[in-house]
């Protein structure tokens, strides 16, 4: 006999909903920001750099430019690169729209690729068959944090003379299959620090960079197009500045920064906190039927921003909105990552996207359901959602 589901009346796993993800706040990140508060800065002080400089080296780069938030740095990112109108920017289609975004605020066209059935990163092999004369850039994302597959996009990159950039939002603390940490993977990697990400600022992004060029013009972007900041005038004792283009006002506050100053410290058990989740997931799901569970590429670091797992929906008697309804209430905050972009309206009616464009991902959209991972999740809490999935699974089990 299958339980009876809490959807038609039976009694829920957890009374109290479990988050599919949350900030983690300590004492230190509390001293952190109030001293900022007592002292003279509030914003663009010294907390800037010291943030950028912690961030570059988690990342083993030569720059990082902290901004307003993850789609502010990929916003900044098409700048510095010199996206503009007439050029297309590939993208995969499984991510947040602020990845395709970013290269519409500057007036080109996001090119959609599809992505690898058993990882869902973005697929090499569909980046080519996208690439025309007017590709200017590539932007990987590390869906759910584990990094795609840069030695094939790097070889494309380079062979075709475009930008290969990261948007790494999902994935900080994580390392490629070579060693190399997530920040350094692209020309240009962007972050976002809002409290579902890996670290938080409130709101907040970076990106890291080994150009300097590329360091300066972001600098320069993020301040209204102003070559020298309050602060440096002050110092200089001067006041004379140039907005020598138009940019924005993208700038990440003394505030926030030393709030991601504390947060860093703490991203390496953070990690190894969400790859234990995960493991305990995979071992539990293997003996589950009706679903599947996300590949993991051999050797990469996997830093595990979310958990996926596919439904077999031919081994199931309802669709993924029923699945997903009798989750929530079970108590599990469960969510989808993500509608594919180009179904958007915004990216149809503007740029001609629509169904059949990437089938790969259409057809993962219908299965996909995001479970709750975050550090400060117990393993009782992880077993929750292990019972909820086996028990509504198999009361829906054809
Ligand atoms: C969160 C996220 C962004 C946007 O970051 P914000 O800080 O919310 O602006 C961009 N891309 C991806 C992949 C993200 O997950």
């Amino acid at each position: 006999m299958n339980e009876k589901l809490a959807i038609d009346g039976g009694t829920p796993v957890r009374s109290e909903t479990l988050p599919y993800g949350r900030q983690a706040i300590d004492a230190d990140d509390i001293a952190a920001v109030t001293e900022v508060l007592q002292s003279g800065w509030l914003t663009t002080g010294p907390k800037v750099a010291e943030f950028e400089e912690a961030l570059a080296a988690c990342c083993g780069t030569s720059h990082a430019v902290a901004v307003s938030n993850g789609t502010a740095a990929l916003h900044a990112a098409m700048y510095a690169v010199g996206v503009g109108p007439g050029d297309e920017v590939i993208v995969p289609t499984m991510t947040f729209a602020a990845t395709a975004n970013g290269a519409a605020y500057r007036g080109a066209a996001p090119v959609f690729a599809d992505v690898d059935p058993a990882t869902l990163l973005i697929d090499p092999a569909s980046v080519e068959a996208k690439l025309t004369q007017r590709t200017k850039a590539i932007i990987a994302v590390d869906y759910a944090g584990q990094p795609c597959d840069y030695a094939a996009l790097r070889a494309i990159a380079e062979s075709r003379g475009v930008v290969l950039l990261d948007d790494a939002c999902h994935a900080l603390g994580g390392r490629d299959a070579d060693g190399r940490a997530v920040g350094s993977l692209g020309e240009l990697n962007t972050f976002s620090f809002h409290p579902v990400k890996p670290i938080t600022t409130g709101e907040g992004g970076a990106i890291t960079t080994d150009s300097a060029a590329h360091a300066a013009a972001m600098r320069t972007f993020r301040n209204h197009g102003i070559t020298t900041d309050f602060r440096q005038r002050e110092q200089t004792g001067g006041w004379f500045y140039e907005m020598v283009d138009l940019g924005q006002n993208y700038r990440l506050s003394d505030l926030q920064c030393a709030l991601g100053i504390t947060q860093l410290a703490k991203l390496p058990g953070w990690v190894a906190r969400r790859q234990q989740i995960a493991r305990r997931y995979d071992e539990a799901f293997a003996g589950v039927d009706a679903m599947t569970t996300l590949t993991t590429r051999p050797g990469v670091e996997h830093a595990y921003h979310l958990f996926m797992i596919q439904l077999k929906l031919d081994a199931l008697r309802v669709d993924r909105a029923a699945v997903f309804k009798a989750l929530r209430a079970e108590g599990i905050g469960v969510n989808v990552h993500y509608i594919p972009v180009h179904l958007h309206p915004f990216y149809r009616e503007r740029f001609g996207t629509g169904a059949g464009d990437c089938l790969v991902a259409e057809a993962a959209y219908e299965r996909l359901i995001t479970l709750p991972v975050y550090p400060t999740m117990t393993d009782d809490d992880a077993d929750d959602v292990i019972r909820a999935v086996s028990k509504v699974l198999a009361a829906y089990r054809r």
